[in-house]
């Protein structure tokens, strides 16, 4: 038994040891098994405690989330509408156990018209991969679905990029709620202060919010979702140090998922 305990203990050390010292945070996946489940990761993963629950699924919820994404491709609810080149609507498992609700798309992913494409997409992928997900077994969103621009007239430049605006968050919300009233999920994460802030109609900084479970709930009622907010992965990007509570967000997230039914 102190022996199970024992090398628990020193699995969870090297694992927090291999993300706090990884500045790549830990590439647990190697990039041949990327595209299907990761059929290793890292030693802190429990994939079969995380698997999607598609099997109890609504027959109904693929062709609902058609019909939305359709609304979105045509949507001019706010001036963004006009500004993006393509909405990046959601990517994943529209059955997921989790959902992980970034800001709004970026360069890249106007582009390509998906969430998380570019180097924060990235980072966020090997987050996934260390606690034992990847971008097909959970969903991941936007509060906005297009792309928000410091400078709408220049669509070309890197980095021009801006948190949504209240008008445009409140614009596009309905979009948000549909998606987590189809996906129904276990959780969800907010990925960084514009995502906790419009779902916890609060205006607490992420600082304060992190590291506790909030809860989250529909407006018209029903069981509350619990939420995670955590730091953005651009912000991992900006300023290293944050790793160690993100780290920790996370294994609160898989101890969650372990022991939801
Ligand atoms: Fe519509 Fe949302 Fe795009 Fe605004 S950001 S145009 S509300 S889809
Ligand atoms: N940042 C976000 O918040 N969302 C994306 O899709 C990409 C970067």
């Amino acid at each position: 038994m102190a022996q199970v305990r024992l090398s628990a203990l020193v699995r969870e050390l090297r694992a927090r040891v291999e993300v706090l010292e990884d500045s790549d945070w830990s590439p647990a996946v190697p990039p041949s098994s990327a595209a299907g489940r990761p059929a290793s990761v890292s030693s802190t993963a429990a994939p079969a405690a995380v698997a999607s629950a598609s099997t109890a699924a609504d027959p109904g919820v693929e062709h609902r989330f058609a019909l939305l994404r359709e609304s979105v491709l045509a949507c001019r609810k706010c001036p963004l509408g006009a500004q993006r080149l393509n909405p990046a609507f959601g990517v994943g498992d529209v059955h997921a156990r989790v959902l992980f609700v970034g800001e709004g798309p970026g360069f890249e992913e106007d582009r390509r018209g998906e969430p998380f494409v570019g180097k924060a997409g990235q980072l966020l992928d090997r987050i996934l991969a260390a606690i034992g997900l990847s971008r097909e077994t959970v969903y991941i969103a936007n509060v906005v679905k297009c792309h928000p621009m410091a400078d709408p007239s220049d669509p070309s430049k890197r980095g021009n990029d801006r948190p949504p605006s209240p008008e445009e968050t409140e614009a596009c919300r309905g979009y948000l709620e549909e998606q987590i009233r189809l996906i129904r999920p276990r959780a969800m994460v907010a990925l960084g202060a514009s995502a906790a802030k419009a779902l916890l109609r609060t205006t607490d900084g992420i600082t304060r919010l992190r590291g506790t479970w909030r809860e989250y709930r529909l407006p018209e009622g029903g069981e509350s979702i619990p939420v995670m907010p955590t730091y953005h992965p651009a912000a991992l990007l900006r300023d290293e140090s944050l790793k160690r509570d993100a780290w920790e967000d996370m294994k609160a997230l898989k101890k969650l998922l372990e022991a939801a039914p």
